[in-house]
């Protein structure tokens, strides 16, 4: 829509009015004008030609006629119709029949005289019943009229019929002649006149339509195929040349074109050309990206692969640096961390956790007894000892020697000294393991509020087990 926000007027369909259609048009109406004006001059010409050669034959005729009847004073004594008996009037009547019959041209003879009282007729050659009599009144002629005309109505309504009026030869022009002359082959030239110009006018048109369709339809070929080729090539089809005969305009053109044609394919071969590199290039671009993609992946894996090993290496190695060989349990610098981790959750859970310290009582003696090795057989079967007497959340580690610490979150002190003697009592029950030598703990437990330090916490527990040492061994004394 328009700015102004008016609807614009939806725009008819434009007619088509091809080329050809305006060639055949403007080439018909030309060549009928032609025709159209040639026909007019030519026909005029020729009928004028005709009506002069008709009005010299009517004036020589009247001539002819005048001298013929050889005036020799006798028509005055023709007056009246009675006269007719008269041998004046039989001459006349005789030489105006002989000249009729002598010419096929000629239909009618009137004799006529100038009197005082008017024009008055003296003969007529169709005789005085038939035609006029002496004497018959006749009207007044316009004097100023030329003798010939070919149309009768040139003569007055009295006269109607003849066509030519002529002064009588010898008669000072008192007596007249009014001749009536056949002019039916005159009509007759006339009529073929009008008819050949009507037939060399319908052949003219019919030549111009033919000469203009031909021309139409051969414009229309060339334009047509012209289009062919334009189809052609849009399509990219490379086609037949335009090659057009003759030597006009459309043969510069369709020339002009091709060179054209033959410019627009060689630069798109060239345009192909290079694009067929840039696809190439494009490709090895690709491959190199794509192998060296590979190749960074490989190394990718191989860094990937090393980093686990390095990983599962540290992991192995801390958990090294945290476990006790002989025992598999945490070793002390592992518990020292266990003991951090478990007090800084149980501050921020704000709960509490019970630390526990087992010495195995006079293990020195058993060393001294039965040997080192049966002693370290001994630190492993209390160790798995205490690993089976763990739930999830407790932590246990060798502390030292054949000192054992062992955190358990989640308790109270209470509970805590009974857990503790009942690994006590387990522990002293039987021999440590089948055929091992019998041994008892001392634990020394003490609870971790969050309000004391850890190693407070670890102080109390040691004094703990101190007093549970001196009060006798195989006990357990609560820090209070
Ligand atoms: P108490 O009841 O007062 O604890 O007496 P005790 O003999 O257990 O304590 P003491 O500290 O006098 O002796 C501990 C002994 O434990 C000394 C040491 O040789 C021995 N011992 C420490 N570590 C190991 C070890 O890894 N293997 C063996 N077999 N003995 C060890
Ligand atoms: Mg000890
Ligand atoms: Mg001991």
């Amino acid at each position: 829509m328009p700015a102004d926000g008016t609807l614009e007027a939806q725009q008819p369909p434009q007619p088509r009015l091809s080329i050809g259609r305006r060639l055949f048009y403007t080439h018909l109406l030309v060549a009928l004008m032609v025709a159209f004006g040639l026909g007019a001059i030519l026909h005029w010409s020729a009928e004028s030609e005709l009506r002069s050669g008709l009005d010299q034959r009517l004036a020589d005729n009247a001539a002819l006629v005048s001298s013929a009847l050889a005036y020799s004073g006798d028509w005055e004594a023709l007056r009246l119709p009675s006269d007719t008996a008269r041998p004046e009037y039989v001459v006349l009547m005789q030489r105006m029949q002989a000249m009729i019959s002598r010419s096929p041209a000629l239909a009618r003879v009137l004799v006529l005289r100038r009197d005082e009282d008017g024009l008055r007729a003296v003969g007529d050659s169709l005789g005085a019943t038939a035609g006029f009599a002496p004497g018959d009144r006749l009207p007044a002629f316009s004097g100023g009229r030329p003798l010939a005309a070919i149309d009768a109505s040139a003569l007055d309504g009295g006269y109607q019929g003849f066509n030519v009026l002529a002064a009588a030869e010898g008669t000072d022009g008192r007596y007249r002649v009014a001749l009536q002359i056949r002019v039916e082959d005159i009509d007759e030239k006339l009529q073929a006149l009008r008819t050949h110009s009507s037939i060399a006018f319908v052949l003219a048109v019919l030549a111009a339509l033919a000469m203009s369709a031909w021309l139409a339809q051969s414009a229309r070929k060339v334009l047509r195929r012209f289009a062919e080729r334009f189809r052609e090539i849009a399509e990219g089809k490379v086609g037949q040349r335009l090659d057009l005969a003759g030597n006009d305009e459309f043969v510069d053109l369709a020339g002009a074109f091709e060179e054209m044609n033959a410019r627009l394919q060689q630069s798109q071969r060239q345009r192909e050309g290079a694009l067929d590199d840039l696809r190439t290039a494009r490709d090895r671009l690709e491959q190199m990206v794509r192998e060296r993609s590979a190749e960074l992946e490989r190394l990718n894996d191989m860094l990937r692969g090393e980093i686990e090993q390095r990983c599962q290496l540290e992991a192995a190695l801390a958990e090294a640096a945290a476990t006790d060989s002989l025992t598999r349990l945490l070793n002390r610098r592992g518990m020292l961390e266990a003991l951090e981790h478990t007090a800084e959750q149980a501050r921020r859970q704000k709960s509490s956790f019970v630390v526990v310290i087992g010495d195995l009582d006079h293990f020195k003696q058993i060393n001294d007894q039965h040997g080192h090795a049966v002693g370290d057989q001994v630190l492993m079967a209390f160790s798995r000892r205490i690993k089976q007497s763990l739930r999830d959340l407790d932590v246990a580690g060798r502390w030292g020697g054949e000192e054992f610490l062992l955190l358990w979150p989640g308790i109270g002190i209470t509970e805590a000294e009974k857990r503790a003697n009942q690994l006590r009592e387990v522990i002293a029950a039987a021999p440590i393991y089948q055929g091992g030598p019998q041994v008892t703990v001392s634990l020394g437990i003490a609870e971790f509020t969050g309000l004391d330090s850890l190693d407070r916490c670890l102080n109390r527990a040691d004094r703990a087990l101190y007093r549970a040492k001196l009060e006798g061994r195989n006990r357990v004394c609560v820090s209070l």
